[in-house]
């Protein structure tokens, strides 16, 4: 059952003050679990952190929200389900951007034939130094 246009999905109140709080922080933004919930609490004093946590997952699974796993970072960042793009890991401030680049389709074509794997996706990881810690002056 293939429908051209998905019925929207109603959201326990506390889960679209999540999603609310994704979208809000925009595009580039990558949010951690402790930011997510140090805003929710902020607004929705009380709420529970496991509460938020389950919330990420669930807005994850709906295709609502994307978690980045950068290698090297300490935690794993949340941003608004966006096209697909790669990431940037800063190593002298762990900043992490966002990078406009897919690997293109006949890439992971061409990386399937050779290894035998259906391969549905991947996703790019850069690293090195920011504009601010090239220029040696980082202001945060
Ligand atoms: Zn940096
Ligand atoms: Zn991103």
């Amino acid at each position: 059952m293939a429908s051209p246009a998905p019925a929207p999905v109603r959201l326990p109140k506390n889960y679209q003050l999540i999603l609310d709080i994704v979208q809000e922080s925009g595009r580039g933004r990558h949010l951690t679990m402790n930011d997510v919930f140090a805003q929710t609490s902020a607004r929705r004093p009380g709420i529970g952190y496991s509460t938020v946590y389950r919330g990420l997952v669930r807005l994850r699974e709906l295709g609502m929200i994307s978690e980045i796993v950068v290698p090297g970072a300490v935690s794993a960042t949340y941003e608004p389900a966006a096209e697909r793009h790669a990431h940037f890991r800063c190593t002298g401030c762990s900043a992490i951007e966002d990078v406009d680049y897919a690997l293109p389709t006949r890439v992971l074509r061409r990386v399937a034939d050779k290894s035998g794997f259906d391969i549905a996706a991947g996703t790019v990881t850069f690293e090195g130094l920011c504009r601010h810690c090239r220029a040696g002056v980082h202001t945060a």
